[in-house]
């Protein structure tokens, strides 16, 4: 089993969340209050194969996240090297 750390969130709620997936996280909205889900920001330079955003997950379980979120790989698209080039600025 992996081992799971927990991770604040906005609202009310908490997400398990494996350590070695910290680093793509930019920020986990919990919506599960209105029926909505899970929304999990990729920080910048990272994206996932996914189909509205390749930033944003959107799912409704905390595993179904996780699941995309092994998945997340480096991501050079214009929004991301603009962010990173001006944060090095
Ligand atoms: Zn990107």
């Amino acid at each position: 089993m992996v081992y799971l750390w927990y991770y604040k969130i906005k609202g009310d709620g908490i997400v398990k969340l494996p350590k070695n997936l910290e680093k793509y996280v930019d920020e986990i909205i919990d919506e599960r209050g209105e029926d909505n889900g899970y929304w999990v920001y990729l920080k910048y330079g990272f994206k996932v194969d996914y189909s509205a955003s390749n930033h944003i997950i959107h799912e409704d379980t905390a595993k179904e996240c996780i699941d995309y979120l092994r998945a997340v790989e480096p991501c050079d698209c214009k929004e991301c090297t603009d962010y990173l080039k001006g944060e090095r600025k």
